[in-house]
């Protein structure tokens, strides 16, 4: 089952004419989540044709605008749409104070109710259904800030069309077996589940990492990772305002994917002083090969 990232923003806080604010939107199961919402991103989810009324699951990762601001004008759309299904945010503390105080003031009642998690701790699961887990990540920010972790659960064995004809496995019986039960044929032989199926597709896994400085602690919680965006918004030519803003440069992003054993990174949250994004992959790909950057509208998939 593949897990895809569709990029909406990779630029940061100042408003650059190429870059939008961090969002994304993550296809993963059954469900499309969005994470982060920064100014604009209903618009950027009109252009890459995401049916936003799919979306049941929102995750903020802090509390700067770059990362929220585009919140309530995508509330306001679902409930002009005449949304009915309820909506889960999982945020920091204060979001929903932040957000019920705009409606109220406004004397709006949205057609659809609104869940607040709030995100406190890291290494907690946050959400979880059939398919996938999220659980909050530690990152070291000016402000509280959590990134997000999403792991696909292990699929049911498929069965093997071969071997079930080799065995001469009734019809009826293979619901069961997809299930993972053993069969027993009429004269009592038992062919054990594994002669009849094959493994299923190996889960994958994605990390979420909004801004941060340099955090090691960040290293167990991803480790080997199939994908990981890893905030970069500075070359190693600014490390000095990096360290200041508590923000990462491209070298400190690839050196997590490194030492977290990651398979592959997405470096993103360019400051828009940069003209273009050579820099940063070649940065990141001295320390990690497999480094890539975001842009607007393009899909990852794992
Ligand atoms: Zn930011
Ligand atoms: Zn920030």
């Amino acid at each position: 089952m593949a897990l895809e990232v569709l990029i909406l923003g990779s630029g940061s806080a100042l408003p650059a004419l190429s870059a939008n604010q961090t969002s994304q939107v993550i296809s993963c199961g059954n469900q499309l989540f969005l994470v982060d919402c920064g100014e604009g991103t209903q618009v950027q989810l009109r252009k890459n044709k995401v049916k936003i009324q799919n979306i049941n699951q929102v995750f903020i990762s802090h509390l700067h605008g770059d990362h929220f601001f585009g919140l309530v004008g995508l509330l306001s759309t679902m409930h002009l749409l005449g949304r009915r299904a309820e909506l889960t945010i999982h945020g920091p503390k204060g979001l929903a104070e932040i957000v019920e105080i705009q409606f109220r003031n406004a004397g709006s009642h949205l057609s659809f109710q609104m869940i607040f998690n709030t995100v406190e701790k890291a290494g907690e699961v946050i959400y979880e259904d059939a398919k996938v887990v999220v659980t909050s990540l530690p990152l070291k920010h000016r402000i509280p800030c959590f990134g997000f972790h999403f792991q696909e659960k292990k699929g049911l064995r498929k069965l093997d069309g071969q071997k079930l004809l080799e065995y001469n496995i009734p019809v009826y019986a293979r619901k069961s077996i997809s299930e993972g039960e053993d069969f027993r044929s009429e004269d009592g032989v038992l062919i054990k589940n594994a002669q009849l199926t094959n493994d299923p597709p190996k889960p994958t896994s994605y990390a979420f990492c909004s801004d941060t400085a340099y955090y090691e602690k960040l290293i167990p919680f991803i480790e080997e990772v199939d994908l990981l965006y890893h905030e970069a918004t500075f070359l190693e030519s600014e490390r000095e305002r990096a360290k200041k803003t508590f923000h990462s440069t491209a070298k400190d992003a690839a050196t997590i994917a490194l030492k977290a054993n990651a398979k592959h990174l997405i470096l993103g949250h360019f400051s828009n002083r940069y003209k273009n994004k050579d820099g940063f992959l070649q940065e990141a790909r001295m320390v990690f090969k497999q480094a890539n950057v975001a842009e607007e509208g393009k899909v990852f998939t794992v």
